[in-house]
């Protein structure tokens, strides 16, 4: 480890280091430090080398809290996981979300990571990780990529570029981006709410930009809607063990049933792609239809229909529209 400094901050603090970080007025880097476990972890392997780490845990007094109004779901930045996996709401009322909350890491990282931490993951691509690889546009740019013709088995077949085909990592964001959640954003400027699927970016020409978050904005929280697909909504995660691992498919999906048709659906995709995935095109072949087995197979197709693999990772497409059709069957045999 190398030596930084380390600040425990307020809101306030928080708010002016947004504004001069957003002036270049530091010159140095900075980051924050939720719950620790993708920071930590990547500063001790020499990825990330912060000069000053703001500790923002002191701000869960602002954004550290779930509430539920019966029209929204609110989550705060720094709610733990395991806490917003366990809640009654919302295990009862958006499913989806607690299951993609329980189904990530092990239950001691769950209690540490946060949920503003959690979505802002960094990728599992290990030619990130480790610098002693010295082909990484994201980490290094213009240094190439070596994952194209490395090991790329977990690597993404959508949304990627000839810079990057790293995937993104983490589960909870397919819920939230299924569910049409929209985040919070503190900055220079005060609070601004933009749909949660703007967040993300893929990675084109730029894979070290992977959000639109400007310098020292910090999320406070999410909102998410209730609509008649929250309650049918699931999590399906497929993994090469049971336990503690990333997915190498996920499908977050929610349904709208009425006299046996598919009034409305929402379909996100994890583990196959650059940012989290909203499959818009798949969903729009199935409203108005039968659920069933010919219509969901036809989505599935759809969904996977952009996808550019690799000699490592072909065998995601095909999984992927197995694990999506089984989704849906899964989805629509719930009691709710
Ligand atoms: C062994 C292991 C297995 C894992 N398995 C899974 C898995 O299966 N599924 C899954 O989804 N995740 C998994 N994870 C990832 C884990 O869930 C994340 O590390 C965790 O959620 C990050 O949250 P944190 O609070 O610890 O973030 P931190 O490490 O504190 O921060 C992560 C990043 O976000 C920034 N940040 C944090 N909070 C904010 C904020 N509010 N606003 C702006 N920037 C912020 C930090 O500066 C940092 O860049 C795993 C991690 C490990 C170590
Ligand atoms: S896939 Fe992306 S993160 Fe991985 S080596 Fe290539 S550029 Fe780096």
């Amino acid at each position: 480890m190398y030596p930084f400094d380390y600040q425990r901050i307020d809101t306030q603090q928080a708010l002016s280091a947004a504004q001069q970080d957003q002036r270049g007025q530091t010159g140095k880097q900075t980051s924050y430090l939720a719950g620790g476990t993708t920071l930590l972890d990547l500063m001790k392997l020499g990825t990330l080398a912060p000069a000053v780490v703001l500790d923002i845990n002191g701000l869960a007094h602002d954004y550290g809290d779930i509430s539920w109004s019966g029209d929204e779901l609110k989550l705060g930045a720094l709610v733990r996981m395991s806490a917003a996996a366990d809640h009654q709401h919302v295990r009862t009322d958006f499913p989806v979300i607690a299951q993609s909350l329980e189904l990530a890491a092990s239950p001691q990282i769950r209690n540490m990571a946060s949920l503003g931490g959690n979505v802002l993951q960094r990728t599992r691509c290990n030619y990130f990780r480790q610098p002693g690889w010295s082909a990484c546009n994201k980490r290094q740019p213009g240094s190439g990529c070596a994952a194209i013709e490395g090991v790329n088995r977990k690597h993404a077949i959508l949304g990627v570029s000839d810079h990057c085909i790293a995937a993104y990592p983490g589960d909870f964001a397919q819920a939230l981006i299924a569910l049409d959640a929209s985040v919070d954003i503190l900055g220079a400027n005060g609070t601004r709410t933009i749909g949660f699927d703007q967040l993300h970016l893929t990675p084109g020409t730029e894979p070290e930009r992977e959000t639109i978050l400007l310098p020292g904005e910090l999320i406070t929280a999410f909102h998410v809607p209730t609509g008649p697909w929250t309650k049918r909504s699931l999590y399906l995660k497929i993994r090469d063990r049971e336990s503690y691992e990333f997915a190498l498919v996920s499908a977050a999906v929610a349904m709208h049933l009425e006299d046996n048709a598919i009034k409305d659906v929402r379909i996100a995709l994890g583990g196959v792609a650059t940012k989290p995935w909203r499959a818009r095109e798949a969903e729009r072949q199935l409203i108005g239809n039968r659920p069933g087995l010919p219509a969901f197979e036809a989505a599935s197709k759809i969904a996977f229909a952009g996808a550019i693999t690799r000699p490592g990772n072909r065998y995601k497409a095909e999984l992927g529209q197995q694990t999506l059709t089984r989704a849906l069957l899964q989805l629509t045999e719930m009691e709710i």
